[in-house]
């Protein structure tokens, strides 16, 4: 297959297209960034890379940490994890409190905000060095020492996050959190703010296409059961309020953040990362779902 003339075709359209979306703003340090940035980076498991535009700059991976925190936190348990965070999709805006209050505290899935602060709560209590360690499992999945966060993101959202605050409280009232609500806190934006370039998250995104081993060395960072879970809880969850649509029109796992990155997964074939920030209403890049729609559709590859 011509993927990098696919991927010309698709750049074409892109810069033609005229986007509705706004760039984040609640971070107000993520509203710095250039409404123009865009890049993809498709890695194929059997003809290697292909990519555009701005592949290789750094970005706020934002919610696409929370696929790395689960895979983190399923390494080191086993079923009782999914007594604390359930595996539905929500069908609310990932930062949404009402569902909480009914489900006594049990998040709907780890890939709403919920969810994910129970899976922070869960890493800081069976980590040593819980920053250091989480970051240093991204690191070594994306075979990059010089991943990091950036502290202006960082510092920004801390200023912010009382949304975040008010459901580490409902759900510490449910004794759902164990740790101090402060530390949960800094560790969830702590990981919301290292950045990755379009490149590096393909990479690491390998072990979710490559049944749990990265492919450059073979290594198995999560045995395959939990990868298709993993993949299972990307196709229904990735996309907040977005999810059904997002399978409707791409047909792949995935997951989006909020700095307008979205990586994607076809198991056995490739994975894709594509950036761009302007947003759609949901809170998912809105030129990042039209490029990855026609490149299932130009590709025939989708997982339907
Ligand atoms: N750090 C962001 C928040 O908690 C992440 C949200 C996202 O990327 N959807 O609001």
């Amino acid at each position: 297959m011509e993927y990098q003339k696919i991927l010309n075709q698709i750049e074409a359209e892109l810069t033609a297209k005229q986007s509705t979306g706004q760039v984040a703003s609640y971070i107000p340090e993520l509203s710095k960034i250039s409404s123009k940035k865009l890049g993809v980076h498709l890695y194929c498991i059997n003809s290697g890379h292909y990519n555009f535009g701005d592949s290789t700059e750094r970005f706020s991976i934002q919610s696409i940490s929370k696929v790395f925190a689960l895979t983190k936190a399923m390494s080191l348990l086993d079923d009782e994890l999914f007594e604390r965070v359930d595996v539905e999709p929500s069908g609310d805006p990932f930062n949404s409190l009402v569902q909480l209050e009914y489900e006594q505290g049990i998040p709907r899935n780890p890939f709403i905000n919920a969810g994910a602060l129970v899976i922070s709560d869960i890493l800081i209590s069976l980590l040593d060095n819980p920053k250091e360690d989480f970051l240093r499992f991204i690191q070594s999945i994306a075979h990059n020492d010089s991943i990091k966060i950036n502290n202006e993101v960082y510092e920004s959202e801390k200023k912010y996050s009382h949304r975040n605050a008010a459901l580490l409280n409902l759900m510490k009232s449910f004794r759902n959190i164990k740790n101090d609500i402060e530390v949960v806190l800094d560790f969830y934006i702590f990981q919301c703010a290292i950045e990755m370039s379009c490149e590096e998250l393909s990479i690491a995104f390998m072990i979710y296409a490559n049944q749990g081993k990265t492919l450059s060395d073979g290594h198995q960072v999560l045995a395959p059961r939990k990868i298709k879970r993993i993949n299972a809880i990307m196709q229904t969850c990735g996309f907040y309020d977005e999810a059904g649509e997002f399978s409707f029109r791409v047909g792949l796992p995935g997951k989006s953040g909020v700095g307008g990155g979205i990586a994607a997964i076809h198991p056995g074939q490739y994975t894709v990362t594509v950036w761009s920030p302007p947003l759609n209403p949901k809170g998912n890049s809105e030129l990042g779902m039209y490029a990855l729609e026609r490149l299932t559709t130009l590709t025939g590859l989708s997982i339907f």
